[in-house]
């Protein structure tokens, strides 16, 4: 177990791209890290840095107080799962998890040990003597983590380790991780281009794009106070409404609809009359007000201009607990997430209000608080 800090760390690759731009980050011992962002955005650029796969073009890596900017990968005690699994066919799945150790010549009977424990953790004891191709795809994924486990590494590093599995695997060896976790108490880094990954395994989630960071902080802080439009619209699904337009006598209006500006908003927006602004809504933030949902009685309401929005209904979709309705509100599309079964009809007219609203400056992208 091991605290990291990565300090002012860049990626230029050799051909000039650069990849990593003054990437910052204290992770706690025992601290689950989720980068996550869209393809592209240095995920597992800064995840191989740490591997010591990848040359830190620039600031420095240290693990327990210890500078390991430049140290090879085979000492830094790190063990890094990956999605392809990498596993050896011609090998048994204990031959699988014992080789790295059997190339560290360790005890043979420490070896045994450590595979069986693992194997136990892992929920593979019976599956030892079979070969990776008797495997399903879950079990093949935690044979790779196995693996890893017996190295009793220092930091356990995860490279998008789900993505080959299909959706209902994905969820149950998501689990796994957590309670893998739980269960081992170890600083894990964990790279996923997958907004719901992030939110149910992280401590603390990196919201990375185009090689910056742009949010570190809980899955709540980041759901709940997304700190620019990136994260506004990465995190949360379906992702958030969007509405372009202007601060005005303290009121926000854009094409469709105005919102007066009351309680804590009064404060904040003032420095933006007369300025560009996006509203940004949640679509389980959105609430009819034609009786079949309610807004809850603990959350900020509110006041639109005429007492609601109209959303004109273009699609409605049964998901059992909840309805997706989606529509537009004028010029503007809107999703909205009904907490009942809905029956609406293409060509319907729902009155909605909003019980939780956020400001973006428009020129800036930063949220406004
Ligand atoms: P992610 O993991 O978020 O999908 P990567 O870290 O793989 O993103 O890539 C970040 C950027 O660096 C991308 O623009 C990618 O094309 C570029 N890149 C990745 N590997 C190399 C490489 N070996 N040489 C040059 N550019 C690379």
């Amino acid at each position: 177990m091991a605290n990291l800090q990565l300090q002012h760390l860049d990626k230029i690759y050799p051909n000039n791209v650069q990849a990593v731009y003054d990437f910052n980050l204290d992770i706690k011992d025992g601290e689950l890290i989720v980068l996550v962002g869209p393809s592209g955005c240095g995920k597992s650029t800064t995840l191989r840095m740490v591997a010591g796969l990848e040359d830190i073009s620039a600031g420095k890596l240290f693990i327990d107080g210890r500078d390991i900017t430049t140290m090879p990968p085979k000492d830094r005690d790190i063990a890094m799962v990956f999605q392809n699994y990498a596993l050896y066919g011609h090998m048994t799945v204990y031959e699988n998890m014992a080789f790295s150790l059997v190339l560290r010549k360790e005890n043979k009977n420490v070896i045994h040990q450590k595979v069986l424990a693992a194997a136990e953790i892992l929920g593979l004891t019976d599956q030892l003597n079979k070969k990776p191709a008797q495997l399903s795809g879950g079990q093949r994924q935690r044979v790779a983590m196995g693996r890893a486990i017996v190295r009793t590494p220092k930091v356990f590093l995860f490279d998008e380790p789900l993505s080959n599995l299909d959706a209902k695997l994905r969820g149950a060896t998501r689990r796994e991780i957590l309670l893998l976790h739980k269960k081992l108490k170890a600083t894990m880094i964990y790279v996923t281009h997958d907004q719901t990954e992030a939110l149910t395994l992280a401590d603390r989630i990196v919201c990375m794009s185009m090689g910056y960071v742009q949010q570190i902080g809980t899955p709540l802080e980041l759901y709940d106070t997304p700190a620019n439009l990136f994260v506004a619209s990465f995190i949360g699904l379906p992702p958030m409404n969007f509405f372009e337009g202007r601060i005005q006598n303290g009121s926000f209006k854009c094409d469709d609809f105005s919102i007066k500006a009351d309680g804590r908003y009064v404060e904040i927006l003032r420095p933006y009359e007369g300025k560009a602004v996006v509203l940004g809504v949640r679509p389980e933030n959105v609430v009819s007000i034609d009786g079949d949902t309610e807004a809850g009685n603990d959350k900020e309401t509110v006041e639109i201009e005429g007492g609601a929005v109209k959303v004109r209904i273009s699609l409605n979709e049964n998901l059992g607990q909840t309805t997706l309705v989606h529509g537009t509100t004028g010029k503007n599309r809107i999703v909205c997430k009904f907490r009942e079964w809905c029956d609406y009809k293409a060509g319907d007219e729902v009155r909605v209000s909003f019980d939780r609203v956020h400001f973006f400056d428009k020129e800036t992208t930063n949220a406004i608080r």
